[in-house]
């Protein structure tokens, strides 16, 4: 595969901000990572002025700009604290900068309130729900270990009845890697059309048993292949997120470089409920390690955004990262779809930043490409064999779901590589 990648240039394109609001979280997840959930300081409107103005002043950011409040649960925060914010972002933001909300919430505090803020600001809701109830409540539940269910899905059902659009993730664990038409047919009934997976990962304290198991690779591939086909067979999903951002990053005009944002300083810009500012990876906000500073690179209510550059240019971090996508992009066939993966998921599956394949990496880059060659391949030689040579070939879009409009707060927690337009010739 061509190994085009974009390079770093001397300033930084900011495309995406997380913010946490606050890191405490209403329940506690068994593969929960975030290790200040009980924790209940709440940032300061004076710190949403100072990001933004230091932000929009630099001009370092993209023409579209993804806010996504997360890095604990967003909907603990009153819904006045968004107004608020929302407001102070808007009366800051230039002209020519569109800025777009988004929250990854358990769903289980939605209502008619916060759907009436959700559809007033357009706001991307995602929310955390891992299948059916007995596949959700084993691992969602709250510190009682009650589980969550009921909650979720009534908040589910609100953002439904109030017709505010959304997405939602999915945990896949060892059980559910092996139900792909229980998993469809509950999204089915539940009116879900816009899925993403992640897999139990191992980030920060928690240790996924499932990155263990040797035959992974193949489980998730079949659970894959037969969840997308199923998919498409019902006509009733309209995006996936582990497909159709795929398409779009393996079928793209060759001179078409795929951004992987995870890896470029501050083209996330990570910021904690005390003005931390981190980048890269945003599972690294809020961990602790004493060799990476516990991957800080300043404080946005002391320190200026170039000082923070500065100091990311200047870090440990950057360099290993750096050098974790150099051996990426010399050993991997899959880099020009890839970019160099997930800082994070190289730190904690194989203990440092410069190495090169993850159990993650193989889940999220390699088995969703290789699908979609496969499919691909497919559809051009049945093409071939029904069609005249001079008929119009078989694009990539076919395999697409087609009706999705996803925005790019979906890339941020499993696949940060942004969208590029789906072109029908593949890549070498
Ligand atoms: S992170 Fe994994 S898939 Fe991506 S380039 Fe590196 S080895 Fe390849």
């Amino acid at each position: 595969m061509l190994a085009l990648h974009a390079p770093i240039v001397g300033r930084p394109e900011v495309g995406t901000v997380v913010i946490q609001p606050t890191a405490f979280c209403n329940i506690n997840c068994t593969y929960c990572y975030l290790p200040d959930r009980n924790n209940k300081h709440v940032l300061s409107q004076s710190t949403v002025v100072r990001l933004f103005s230091e932000l929009f002043a630099s001009g370092w950011t993209c023409p579209e700009l993804t806010v996504i409040w997360h890095a604990g649960e967003p909907l603990v925060v009153p819904v006045g604290f968004y107004r608020e914010a929302f407001e102070t972002i808007e009366r800051l933001r230039p002209q020519s900068v569109v800025v777009k909300h988004a929250f990854q919430t358990n769903g289980m505090l939605i209502d008619g309130e916060w759907c009436a803020l959700f559809r007033e600001w357009q706001v991307s809701v995602g929310v955390s729900i891992d299948g059916p109830q007995p596949l959700h409540d084993a691992n969602r539940k709250t510190r009682s270990g009650a589980g969550t269910f009921d909650k979720t899905i009534a908040g589910i059902r609100c953002l439904r009845s109030e017709k505010v659009p959304f997405h939602v993730i999915s945990v896949l664990s060892r059980d559910s890697l092996a139900m792909p038409e229980e998993m469809l047919a509950f999204y089915l009934s539940e009116g879900i059309d816009h899925i993403c997976f992640n897999v139990e990962e191992s980030e920060g304290a928690h240790v996924s048993s499932l990155f263990a198991g040797s035959e992974l690779r193949q489980r998730y591939e079949t659970f894959l292949r037969t969840f997308w086909h199923s998919a498409r067979a019902s006509g009733r999903v309209r995006f996936l997120r582990e497909i159709d951002l795929a398409i779009a990053r393996v079928f793209r005009p060759n001179d078409a470089p795929t951004r992987n944002i995870q890896t470029e300083p501050l083209a996330m810009l990570n910021v904690d409920s005390h003005g931390n500012v981190s980048s890269f990876s945003p599972e690294l906000l809020g961990l602790r390690n004493a060799d990476y500073a516990n991957y800080l690179l300043g404080n946005i209510n002391t320190d200026t955004l170039t000082q923070i550059y500065e100091a990311c240019l200047r870090s440990l971090m950057f360099r290993d990262i750096q050098a974790g996508v150099e051996a990426c992009r010399g050993t991997c066939e899959y880099f020009s779809v890839c970019g160099g993966g997930a800082p994070v998921n190289k730190l904690f599956e194989n203990g440092s930043f410069t190495s090169t394949r993850t159990s993650f990496c193989t889940l999220t880059q390699m088995v969703p490409t290789d699908l979609i060659l496969e499919a691909f391949d497919r559809l051009e030689r049945s093409w071939m064999e029904t069609n005249s040579p001079d008929a119009a070939r078989p694009t990539a879009d076919a395999l697409a779901f087609g009706g999705g409009v996803i925005d790019s707060s979906v890339t941020q927690t499993s696949q940060k590589a942004g969208h590029t337009a789906v072109q029908p010739s593949r890549m070498p």
